[in-house]
């Protein structure tokens, strides 16, 4: 489910998930690239399926895949969590959704 950022202060804008992202097998999360400057969803882990039908059994997800994070804009590695209440990663002012803004209006 994606939502649009966006920051008052400098007008930069982001259509992400805004947290982590559950799509078995794969999981997404939204990251501050250091790079680019910029907020991407990233690819943070793969679960194979056989793995996903062990869940119920004993082994758990204890084996789960942890890929490489990387920026899907710019492919950098130096990416940070982040989250709604996180600040702009242009100017650190506070973001905000579309959605609240209108409400605001
Ligand atoms: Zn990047
Ligand atoms: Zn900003």
């Amino acid at each position: 489910m994606f939502h649009n950022f966006l920051c008052p202060q400098c007008g930069y804008k982001a259509q992400v998930n805004g947290g982590v992202d559950r799509c078995d097998p794969l999981t997404f999360e939204t990251m501050v690239c250091a790079d680019c400057s910029q907020l991407v969803d990233a690819l943070v882990e793969i679960r194979p399926r056989w793995l996903h039908r062990q869940k119920n059994g004993k082994g758990g997800y204890k084996t789960k895949k942890q890929c490489v994070v990387f920026c899907p804009k710019c492919n950098g590695i130096h990416l940070i969590p982040w989250g709604q209440h996180s600040p702009c990663p242009k100017c650190s002012g506070e973001m905000t959704t579309e959605k609240a803004v209108r409400y605001l209006e």
